[in-house]
């Protein structure tokens, strides 16, 4: 079975290919590299030993997303393509809704016009904005409280019309928690571009030496040691959630929201002082201000995706951060120092 994978070579898509050339699937990327490289690709071929094809190509230009699509002979799309800087769609809204919703909406027309309607779209905790309870369950209600979240929730929107318009569709909605780690192997990563926004990657960068502490932002939040509280998910996992998945959408129609969390909340502390344990290394921090926008504490209800999908989180903290270490050791400057 081919798979498209728009955003393939990015992050989330890289593990996720892994992960299905290992299940025994077929791989079609089709990706612009805004904010990714080609080697990741080249890594996946050698971590799994199987081949994968690989399109450059923007989502948003319609004649090619559809000639790539065609040419590719898949019957299933994961749907990972678009721009996720919370901070960057405050500023620039309209390049967000762009590529984000534009792109998302030139796919829905190119799968339709192809007869694929089968896809899997990457959305977020982001949707259910300030929590009314916890863990979030699917039910909570949805609203976003910034640009990015618009874009995630508008394409959620336009899923489900789109599946109430045509029941034949097959969709699944995932929405993942905070993705964190590395593949095993240290081969493929997360590689942000400049300063790291995330926690994960920017403790990383002070373990190896390349910033000198850690800014916590706030102290002062309602949890158990005043720092704030997510649910992380080593990306392994998450990518294995695609699998499952693409399995769930061959024998059902529908379109389901699934969430896709380790259904556990870590403060910033536990995660720097796993780090700490994990690497050896000391990571000191500087308690700051809190971070506009940012929420006290969340977690997944991951119930649903073990009922319908089959899937839950294997590996805990320890594992995030032994893996997030082996990969920035390996690649202190990520895939353009090579290895
Ligand atoms: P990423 O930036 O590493 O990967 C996205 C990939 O899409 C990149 O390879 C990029 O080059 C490509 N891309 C972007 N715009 C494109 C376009 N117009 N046409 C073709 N390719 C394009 O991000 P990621 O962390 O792997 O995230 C993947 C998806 O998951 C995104 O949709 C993101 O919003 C969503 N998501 C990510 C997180 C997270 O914390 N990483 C959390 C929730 C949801
Ligand atoms: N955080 C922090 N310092 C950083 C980056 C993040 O203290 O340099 C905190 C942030 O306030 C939040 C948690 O770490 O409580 C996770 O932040 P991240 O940006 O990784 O994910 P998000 O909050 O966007 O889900």
């Amino acid at each position: 079975m081919m798979i498209f994978v728009t955003g393939g070579a990015g992050y989330i898509g890289s593990h996720t290919c892994v992960e299905l050339l290992n299940a025994g699937m077929d791989v079609t990327v089709f990706d612009n590299f805004s904010n990714s490289q080609a080697e990741a690709l080249e890594r996946v071929k050698s971590i799994t030993g199987k081949q994968l094809r690989s399109v450059e190509g923007d989502i948003r230009d319609g004649v090619a997303l559809k000639k790539a699509l065609a040419d590719s002979g898949a019957t299933s799309v994961i749907h990972f393509a678009g721009l996720k800087a919370v901070g960057e769609s405050e500023v620039d809204p309209l390049r967000y809704y762009d590529n984000n919703v534009v792109g998302t909406m030139r796919l829905l027309e190119s799968m339709r016009e192809l007869n694929i309607k089968q896809l899997v779209f990457s959305s977020s905790a982001t949707v259910y904005g300030v929590p009314q309870f916890l863990p979030y369950t699917e039910k909570h209600p949805l609203s976003a409280t910034n640009t990015y979240g618009q874009t995630k929730l508008a394409v959620e929107n336009m899923l489900r019309d789109v599946y109430r318009s045509d029941a034949s569709w097959r969709l699944a909605i995932l929405r993942y928690f905070n993705p964190v780690g590395a593949h095993p192997t240290g081969l493929i990563g997360e590689d942000p571009q400049g300063v790291p926004n995330n926690l994960m990657p920017y403790v990383a960068q002070v373990a190896v030496g390349r910033r000198e502490f850690l800014n916590v932002w706030g102290n002062d939040y309602p949890t158990p040691d005043g720092t704030g509280v997510r649910d992380y998910i080593h990306v392994v996992d998450l990518a294995a959630g695609h699998v499952k998945a693409v399995q769930f959408l061959e024998r059902n129609a529908g379109c389901n929201a699934i969430n896709l969390g380790a259904g556990v909340g870590h403060s910033v502390l536990d995660l720097v002082h796993a780090f700490e344990s994990a690497s050896g290394k000391p990571v000191p921090v500087k308690v700051g201000p809190r971070r506009s926008g940012d929420l006290d504490a969340y977690w997944a209800d991951p119930s649903l995706a073990r009922d319908l999908l089959g899937w839950s989180a294997e590996r805990g903290m320890e594992a995030m951060c032994l893996d997030t270490w082996k990969w920035q050791q390996s690649n202190p400057n990520g895939y353009k120092g090579g290895i």
